[in-house]
């Protein structure tokens, strides 16, 4: 069963229609859905009986010189694929939470912010100041009103997914924290909403940062002996790049540190402007023993 509901009353009129004991996966987007986003809804699917998909344009996580405004909203469209999905798993119901107001989630009067400090100004943050700030502010409110034992996210937005893993632990907060893998199209450019920006041209030449870090994926071999000839050939990307590469870096897969002295696992961490669109995507590095 799917409802489609818009108000923050309704919905806990909804989630308290449930017993206690109904375990809920909770899947958060901006909308404008696409098999990325439809990912992290099968997974949800496949493991709880009850699944909230919320579609909320969070103002708070755009800059002041940022998309908000023209963010693609597609409600009636990403419905008809959220049913599409639906259709394979008989017996579960999906509550589609669609706030039809900024107001509905944060209280006017409300001074909140939550900050997870010190992630939230690397990398990503260094560029978006006050965007992870959004982020993890909107997801403790949509925490606290949906109750739910896990959440799904994607590794697309990995510093994202570092950044709430580490607000959850922080809060204390008894749910399950899940990131899946990045779903790309077939030239290997991950799949993002901001990429309908990209004329074909511009989508088509963007497979070469997938490519770019899956040659260094494969340069490093598996050796942290390789590390800084790794980093060398990093550094000459960028200096051939003319600055397109907003950051390419390799960083600790848990703490985003640069040291990776005591690393198990790695991360290549990028943004590259293309165009007005920035491109992130990231692949994991694993070291021998
Ligand atoms: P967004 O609507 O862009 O805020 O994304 C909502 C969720 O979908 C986040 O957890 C994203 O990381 C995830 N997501 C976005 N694009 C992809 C992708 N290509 N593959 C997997 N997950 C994704």
């Amino acid at each position: 069963m799917l409802k489609i509901i818009t108000s923050k009353s309704q919905f806990i009129h909804e989630r308290n229609s449930y017993t206690q004991d109904i375990n809920i996966g909770f899947v958060p987007t901006m909308g404008n859905l696409h098999d990325g986003h439809l990912s992290l809804l099968e997974k949800a699917l496949e493991e709880f009986p009850v699944v909230v998909f919320t579609i909320f344009i969070n103002p708070k996580q755009f800059g002041p010189h940022e998309d908000f405004k023209k963010y693609p909203r597609t409600l009636d469209a990403d419905i008809e694929k959220i049913k599409k999905t639906l259709s394979s798993y008989s017996m579960k119901d999906v509550l589609v939470f669609a706030p039809s107001d900024p107001q509905e989630i944060f209280p006017q009067d409300s001074n909140l912010k939550v900050s997870v400090h010190k992630l939230n100004s690397i990398l990503e943050g260094e560029l978006r100041p006050t965007h992870f700030d959004g982020v993890t502010t909107v997801l403790f409110y949509l925490f606290k009103i949906i109750r739910a034992h896990k959440v799904y996210l994607g590794l697309k937005d990995y510093q994202q997914f570092i950044i709430v893993k580490k607000m959850i632990k922080d809060l204390q907060i008894s749910m399950i924290v899940e990131g899946l893998p990045i779903v790309r199209e077939s030239n290997g450019l991950a799949m993002s909403s901001r990429n309908q920006y990209l004329d074909e041209k511009l989508r088509e030449s963007s497979s070469h940062v997938y490519q770019t870090l899956k040659r260094l994926k494969v340069m490093m071999d598996f050796r942290k002996e390789n590390l800084s000839l790794v980093r060398k050939q990093i550094n000459t990307i960028k200096n051939q790049s003319s600055g397109h590469w907003n950051y390419l870096e390799i960083v600790d897969s848990e703490t985003l540190d640069y040291d990776l002295t005591k690393s198990d696992k790695a991360t290549i961490v990028a943004a590259y402007q293309q165009g007005h669109v920035r491109l992130l995507d990231n692949v994991q590095l694993e070291f021998k023993k």
